[in-house]
């Protein structure tokens, strides 16, 4: 398999118009169409690493457009993983990770895109989303006693909260791709089944013992209510500035993969290109030479 096979079917995974969309539709254990091999899935990491931090050193200097990628699964889906791989060799001071977990006091107490904004990337930089202002419509939607917790005036607290809470997440990104943001959002797909498999393996591998958590079996209880709601989610926010990635997610290699290479197609298509100095920087940068060639010793 090649980078450009690889870049077909990334095309294949993007969503980039509700219409039409269903989760059920897509495969979990899919790995391609057979071209792939497991065993050359490491190198074809690391080319794509490679590509990426490239492209990140072109990304920080233009200092104009900001990457936001938002990463959502159930747990055990990779998220970590994922992201500790794809980034890997980016230059940290280019990227941020963020992690949003259940909010506390202060975060409850501000409408539920505050603390979004609050880590938004800076111009030439990458926002890494561990989650995200999705949970808002996923787990908070899954259980309704978390809404009660968000100070919301029951007037505003009605039936149709989620079809405005998404309406009002597609405004916002569409906000923010106007504003030079490159947003992406992956959705790390993972099939019931391999979850089990996962969590008996953190239970069964002392190492991993830590990596368990109780609650993570109660979520999993809701796990048809979880599936509408990301079905909802994806379809009433996929567009073409704002693309939702539907990633396999059973094989965890595949998963990196596709993720590596969403991100280098995107910033492909910015063309980013070197600064360029204007003429009187580079008469500055002459005189900067003549000086030092002057010096003594
Ligand atoms: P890992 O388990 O791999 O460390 P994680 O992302 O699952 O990663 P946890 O600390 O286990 O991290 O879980 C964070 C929890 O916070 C999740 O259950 C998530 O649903 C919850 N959470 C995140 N945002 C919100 C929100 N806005 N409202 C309520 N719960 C939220
Ligand atoms: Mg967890």
């Amino acid at each position: 398999m090649t980078s450009k096979h690889l870049r077909r079917l990334v095309d294949r995974y993007r969503i980039d118009r509700g219409k039409g969309f269903r989760l059920r539709d897509h495969d979990p254990a899919d790995i391609g169409d057979g071209l792939i091999d497991h065993a050359e899935s490491e190198a074809l990491l690391a080319d794509g690493v490679r590509r990426l931090a490239a492209l990140q050193e072109l990304l920080y200097p233009q200092d104009q457009w900001a990457v936001l990628c938002v990463f959502q699964a159930m747990d055990a889906a990779g998220k970590d993983g994922t992201i500790k791989h794809v980034m890997s060799g980016i230059n940290p001071q280019g990227v941020e990770v963020t992690s949003f977990k259940q909010p506390g006091p202060e975060e409850l107490a501000h409408d539920f895109l505050w603390r979004i904004n609050r880590r938004l990337p800076q111009r030439g930089q990458i926002g890494v989303f561990n989650r995200s202002h999705y949970e808002d419509v996923l787990v908070v939607r899954v259980h309704p006693d978390l809404l009660a917790r968000q100070h919301l005036p029951p007037a505003l607290d009605g039936r149709k909260i989620w079809k405005h809470r998404l309406e009002d997440i597609a405004a916002f990104e569409r906000y923010l791709s106007r504003q030079g943001f490159v947003v992406l959002k992956f959705f790390l797909h993972l099939s019931r089944a391999e979850q089990k498999r996962r969590f008996l393996a953190r239970l069964d591998t002392p190492d991993k013992n830590w990596k368990f958590s109780a609650a993570d079996i109660a979520e999993r209880a809701h796990w048809d209510d979880y599936m509408n709601a990301y079905q909802d989610a994806i379809a009433a926010t996929a567009a073409p500035h704002a693309p939702w990635f539907v990633v396999p997610a059973d094989h965890k290699w595949f998963a990196r993969l596709v993720v590596v290479e969403a991100l280098v197609a995107a910033l492909e298509d910015l063309g980013l290109k070197p600064p360029e100095m204007p003429a009187d920087a580079r008469a500055r940068l002459e005189e900067a030479r003549h000086r030092l060639e002057a010096e003594d010793g």
